[in-house]
């Protein structure tokens, strides 16, 4: 049989001393208990052949041919406070690939096993946490956000110890790469400046390459890791994701949502929304999500210093700037989102004060975001507004001036409608769905799993018989819901 994937591994053979060589622990029995069968094809691999072998690659137990198997270097601010040394204490960088079109990605093992840097911890990982981030970065993939994807997921046949014995599991992924903002973070404060330096050639030539022959590429590299930040987090805004544990060592440089721990989708709208147990002072709210990517990219920033400029002040001055446009890129890709979801083509000054005066009835009303914005555009097309904005005083003048709007589109109404209707997802990783859908699944049953990925893979078109998994929790759920970081 050929090699199932035509690794070409450039970090492997060029980065030495960004990383140690690792490998999978032994486990007494991989099976296969998800394996993406659409996503394996899309990047030209022999979904046969993986079917038959993927217990064994996928779980690091068989090393296909070519992986050279690594743990990455990294630092990160962590809730703020800065570890020097973190690093690939439960993954396992297999090597890189291209898809038929060309696009790089790494093949990445999560919870393997030990490594040098698993800091005590056991290396591994328990099936609930593994299929909750197959679930939702497929459902963000769905929703056309950027993110790392899920290619399988499987089972190891010997517990993992928590609070009790789980089955324990390892999820294969994809990703553009896992560059982060703590690698650089890692070299950068060792005063290591030949590394940065290297670390940013690498980075621009996988990411970035335009920069290469710019006359100041660290400025450029800055500039671009903002952009991609800053049109990242106002997509999950949109959805109403959480990421839940910001830290920069998940903050992809490739401009794509990673680590999916404790992360969540709101139900309720309110910017204050909370769901991860370790997050006690709602450091990663949901409203606060901007303010942290401006803080993470600030880390950054002071990263590149020595590199932006020979002249401290001509250096800060560069990271200045880029923060500073940070904000602005946020706001206008906010906006630009808002309009999208509202059906409006045609930019006005005062769009951003239409989007958030309905945002504040949502909260007022506690609505819950998804279905509230989804049933705009039955109101587009004449119906009544549902029960909850009906209720609110505001509601009346908000929409007279939005459907004023929507009427001095080309087509009016009804397109607007349509278009609404191709950005504003009806089924999301709801919370108590995937809950209820792991504890099937860690039980045995992979069908609520399956059947829950069926519906959020396809999140715009009205599924028949999907009702419940477009219904948001009941209040009581939602009330006492919290995540957890699955370590
Ligand atoms: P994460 O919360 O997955 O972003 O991980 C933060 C850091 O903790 C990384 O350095 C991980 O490699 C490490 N880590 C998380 N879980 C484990 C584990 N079970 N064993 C060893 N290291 C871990
Ligand atoms: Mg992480």
């Amino acid at each position: 049989m050929p090699a199932p994937f035509a690794f070409d591994n450039t970090f492997a053979a060029q980065m030495d001393g960004f990383f140690l060589p690792a490998q999978a622990a032994p486990f007494p029995e991989p099976k296969l208990a998800l394996l993406n069968e659409p996503l394996a094809q899309s990047l030209g691999l022999d979904v046969e052949q993986l079917r038959t072998e993927g217990a064994g690659i996928f779980s690091g137990q068989s090393l296909p041919e070519g992986a050279t198997p690594l743990a990455q270097f990294y630092a990160g601010h962590q809730f703020g406070g800065f570890s020097p040394q973190l690093g690939d204490g439960r993954a396992l960088l297999l090597g890189e690939f291209l898809d038929p079109a060309g696009q790089r990605y790494d093949l990445q093992l999560k919870g393997s096993g030990p490594t040098e840097f698993s800091r005590g911890g056991d290396g591994k990982a328990s099936l609930g946490p593994m299929l909750r981030e197959y679930v939702i970065s497929e459902g963000m993939h769905a929703l056309g956000i950027p993110t790392t994807r899920s290619l399988a997921v499987v089972t190891t046949g010997e517990p993992v110890y928590r609070e009790e014995p789980l089955p324990g599991a390892v999820l294969a992924r994809i990703a553009a790469s896992h560059l982060r903002v703590g690698t650089f973070a890692f070299f950068a404060s060792r005063q290591d400046i030949a590394g940065t330096r290297k670390l940013m050639d690498y980075t621009i030539a996988r990411h970035y390459p335009d920069l290469a022959t710019i006359p100041n590429p660290a400025v450029g590299l800055l500039n671009a890791v903002v952009d991609a930040q800053a049109e990242l987090i106002a997509q999950w805004m949109m959805v109403g994701f959480i990421h839940g544990v910001m830290n920069t060592d998940n903050v992809a440089l490739s401009g794509e949502t990673i680590d999916y721990g404790p992360c969540a989708f709101m139900d309720r709208y309110d910017p204050g929304t909370v769901y991860s147990s370790i997050d006690r002072q709602g450091r990663y709210a949901y409203g606060n999500q901007p303010g942290i990517g401006q803080w993470n990219l600030a880390r950054f920033a002071e990263t590149l210093l020595p590199l932006l400029d020979d002249d401290d002040d001509t250096a800060m001055n560069h990271a200045k700037e880029a923060l500073q446009a940070f904000g602005l890129r946020y706001q206008a890709a906010w906006t630009r989102g808002m309009r999208a979801k509202l059906g409006i083509i045609e930019a006005q000054d005062e769009d951003d004060v239409l989007a958030k005066d309905l945002l504040e009835i949502f909260e007022a009303q506690k609505l819950d975001y998804t279905t509230t914005m989804r049933s705009l555009s039955s109101i587009a097309r004449g119906e009544a507004p549902r029960a909850g904005l009906a209720r609110a005083n505001a509601f009346e003048g908000w929409s007279a001036r939005w459907l004023a709007r929507l009427d001095a589109e080309p087509n009016g109404r009804s397109a607007a409608a349509d278009r609404m209707d191709a950005v504003n997802p009806i089924y999301i990783p709801r919370n108590h769905l995937v809950e209820s859908a792991l504890d099937a699944a860690v039980g045995g049953d992979l069908g609520p799993v399956q059947d829950l990925l069926e519906a959020i893979t396809h999140p715009y078109e009205v599924q028949p018989g999907s009702d419940r998994f477009a219904e948001p929790a009941p209040d009581a759920f939602d009330d006492g819901f919290q995540t957890f970081c699955g370590t």
